[in-house]
C-alpha cells in the first residue's frame, strides 16, 4: 500500500519526492477523489474488488459526454482501466528485453517495454468501434491519469 502513492507521483513525471510512511499514505487516500482512491486500491493494493466501482464511476462519466449506450460506455471504461493496469509488453513484461542466449531488445516493443493496443484489439474487446468510442476511450484514459496523479498532488499540498 505504501508503494501505491510513490508510483502515482512517479507516474506524474513531476519530480516529486517518494511518501515513505503510512502517515503519508493515510494522508493521501484521504485527499483524493472517490475514483483516484479506487484506482490505487485496484493498481497497488490488489483490492480488486474496487475496479467495478471505478468502471462504473468512469462510464458514468463517459455516457454524460458521449453518445454511448451504457453496455458500450462501460466496455469503454473497462478497456481504459485494463490499458491503464496493464500497459506492460505481454512479451518482455516491461523489462524492454529478453534473453535469448544473450540479453537483447524485445522484438514485441521494440525496446519500449509497453503494450501497444492496436485498434482491432479494442474494437473486439468494447465490441464497437467508431469516433464516439475512440474519442470515449481518450476521455476515460485522461479522466484515469487526472484522478490517480492528482492524488498525489493534493496529498503533497495538505502534507506540506
Ligand atoms: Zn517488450
Amino acid at each position: 500500500m505504501r508503494e501505491s502513492l510513490a508510483r502515482a507521483v512517479n507516474s506524474s513525471d513531476m519530480g516529486m519526492e517518494i511518501y515513505t510512511t503510512d502517515v503519508d499514505l493515510v494522508a493521501a487516500m484521504s485527499a483524493g477523489t472517490h475514483l483516484g482512491s479506487y484506482l490505487l486500491r485496484v493498481r497497488d493494493a490488489g483490492q480488486t474488488e474496487f475496479s467495478h466501482k471505478a468502471m462504473l464511476l468512469l462510464a458514468h462519466k463517459i455516457i454524460k459526454r458521449f453518445r454511448l449506450s451504457r453496455k458500450i460506455a462501460e466496455n469503454v471504461a473497462a478497456q481504459a482501466l485494463i490499458e491503464w493496469l496493464r500497459p506492460h509488453c505481454r512479451c518482455c513484461g516491461g523489462t524492454k528485453q529478453i534473453i535469448v542466449d544473450k540479453i537483447i531488445p524485445c522484438h514485441q516493443c521494440g525496446g519500449s517495454g509497453v503494450h501497444r493496443f492496436t485498434d482491432t484489439e479494442r474494437r473486439v474487446k468494447i465490441g464497437a468501434g467508431g469516433r464516439s468510442v475512440s474519442d470515449g476511450l481518450d476521455y476515460a484514459q485522461r479522466i484515469i491519469t487526472q484522478a490517480a496523479c492528482g492524488m498525489a498532488v493534493r496529498a503533497r499540498a495538505r502534507l506540506g
